[in-house]
């Protein structure tokens, strides 16, 4: 990541952030139509738009401070139990992305901010939320796995909430009726790391 100048690093990951909602909104709508009100797709495109177009200025903050704004642009933005929650996010791994020393410490920023998106939800493993993605992710990054490992584990996650029981949000409300439905935000999670993971490979190949 150090070879990317900042500019060019937050533009492409807003770029590839933007491209996959836009390429797979249909389909998270599809989930969403499943077990929710089927707007998931439609919620998650405006919110990355709305970023989008915020970028020339975005891409002239330090990260921290861009992750920050993102996430502030993804709570007035993207509407529904989504937008606070990857709001909460990005805003907190914003704010605790550079520790004590100076350094980046992705590991303890990521768990500062789930905790933070599982406090704002109620919501805990296995929920059925975007949370079962984290959590996952998180636990990569920490056994310090390389990028396609990262994305990997993220698809699987989202895939094993087929098999759960939703406990928080609209889908809660068909208690088992949710079982053999893949969630929404599980999937537009999974589908933003592997989107990021790919950039970043291709940016700083190993
Ligand atoms: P809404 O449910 O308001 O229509 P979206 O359709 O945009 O919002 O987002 C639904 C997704 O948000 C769900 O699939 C789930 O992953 C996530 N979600 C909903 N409620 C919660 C919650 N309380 N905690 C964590 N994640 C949640
Ligand atoms: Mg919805």
């Amino acid at each position: 990541m150090t070879v990317l100048a900042n500019a060019a690093l937050i533009g492409g990951l807003i770029e590839a952030c933007r491209e996959v909602i836009a390429a797979n909104a249909d389909h998270l709508s599809e989930l969403d139509r499943a077990i929710g009100d089927g707007d998931h797709g439609t919620n998650m495109r405006r919110g990355l738009e709305a970023v989008y177009a915020d970028r020339s200025r975005l891409v002239q903050l330090p990260l921290p401070k861009a992750l920050e704004e993102t996430g502030l642009t993804l709570v007035m933005s993207v509407g529904g139990a989504a937008g606070p929650l990857y709001g909460t996010l990005l805003i907190e791994i914003g704010r605790r992305l550079v520790g004590a020393n100076g350094e980046i410490d992705l590991a303890r920023a990521l768990e500062h901010a789930i905790d933070a998106v599982a406090r704002r939800g109620r919501a805990g493993p296995g929920d059925k939320t975007l949370l079962d993605v984290l959590y996952p992710v998180h636990a990569e990054v920490v056994r310090r796995a390389g990028l396609a490992g990262i994305s990997q584990q993220a698809e699987r996650a989202a895939s094993l909430t087929f098999g759960m029981r939703a406990m928080r949000g609209r889908a809660a409300f068909l208690g088992d009726r949710s079982v053999g439905h893949v969630d929404p935000g599980a999937k537009s999670c999974a589908l933003l790391t592997a989107a990021i993971c790919r950039f970043l490979e291709e940016q700083c190949p190993a």
